[in-house]
């Protein structure tokens, strides 16, 4: 952790932090949490919500992470926690087995506290909270345990990007790092290949909101990122993700020091191979051409080795 550094929800207070769970927590009653409004009482069970879950979140894994961004990573690594289920039905998901099948175990917020305070003393550089959007009053109960206890890391919402403002508003002064995926810059796609409606336009809404809270993505003299936007775009065969206008409104409505991950990594997972044409990887051109849109358009381009950056 660099010297000086104080956490958002550590200046938030506990007071503020106190009033946050309490919202949230009377949110799931109806539940609204995510732009589905499933509108179900998950205090009393998970059935009719669309993410599977009920009053506790569900946790798959949990522990230092090096296959995030560098400056995610640093010499300690992320301190990722990987939630069960997902507001978001990735028709290709890699990691469906947990985000669609339910793999994980049903945790307390004490356990959960549990979990961001050992990721810290294993030395990571962060709380990374992977597919949070569904079990917001669960994190914001267990931060306040973990703050109580000494947590003092960057907090990362690591999110598909598919979130309502009015939850976005709760986290407002509580996470430091947000990092939302923009997966389609067109509404089609969304709906046939991840099940939810009108995401470019409430995806776009949640980055802006976003980078109003936290702003550019600052690092400190390691190279590690303490506040800000980080967002990430997974190119897809056929050009379905839109990466034009993608880099276009990142350049044009958020800022032109917009740091963008724009990954190489998709291979067919899940029912992608029902799904053409997401039956088969992307190919070295269609990297090289959405990477060039981004360069293009100099934002501050994530510069990891690629599979496939032979340009
Ligand atoms: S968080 Fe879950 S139950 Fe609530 S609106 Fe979203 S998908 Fe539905």
């Amino acid at each position: 952790m660099a010297r000086g550094f104080e956490p958002a929800y550590v200046q938030l207070g506990t007071d503020e932090l106190k009033r946050r769970v309490a919202e949230a927590y009377a949110r799931l009653e109806a539940c609204d949490l995510c732009p589905r409004e499933c509108g179900v009482n998950r205090r009393e069970s998970a059935r009719g919500a669309g993410c599977h879950t009920g009053e506790r979140a569900l946790v798959s894994s949990a522990g230092p992470h090096f296959g995030e961004e560098a400056p995610l990573v640093g010499r300690g690594g992320s301190g990722t926690i990987f939630f069960t289920w997902c507001n978001l039905a990735c028709q290709y998901c890699q990691n469906a087995d947990i985000s669609q099948l339910g793999h994980g175990q049903e945790v307390e917020p004490e356990e959960l506290a549990q979990l961001m305070l050992s990721v810290q003393a294993q030395g990571c550089h962060n709380v990374n909270l992977v597919s949070p959007s569904h079990v917001v009053p669960q994190i914001l109960a267990a931060l306040l345990i973990a703050t109580e206890a000494g947590l003092r890391l960057p907090l990362v919402y690591n999110t598909g990007g598919y979130d309502s403002l009015k939850t976005l508003a709760l986290l407002d002064g509580v996470v430091d790092i947000y990092m939302p995926d923009m997966k389609y810059a067109q509404p089609e796609p969304a709906l046939r290949y991840s099940k939810v409606q009108h995401y470019p336009q409430v995806n776009q809404a949640a980055v802006q909101e976003m980078h109003r809270q936290v702003g550019d993505l600052v690092l400190d003299d390691r190279g590690v990122a303490q506040r800000g936007l980080l967002v990430r775009h997974l190119v897809l065969p056929g050009d379905l993700a839109g990466t034009a206008e993608i880099v276009r409104f990142l350049r044009e409505k958020i800022s032109p020091h917009t740091y963008i991950n724009v990954m190489d990594q998709y291979r067919p997972c899940y029912r992608a191979h029902e799904l053409p044409p997401l039956n088969r990887r992307i190919m070295a051109e269609e990297y090289a051409r959405a990477a060039q849109l981004a360069q293009g358009a100099d934002l501050r381009l994530d510069e990891r080795p690629s599979r496939l950056r032979g340009f």
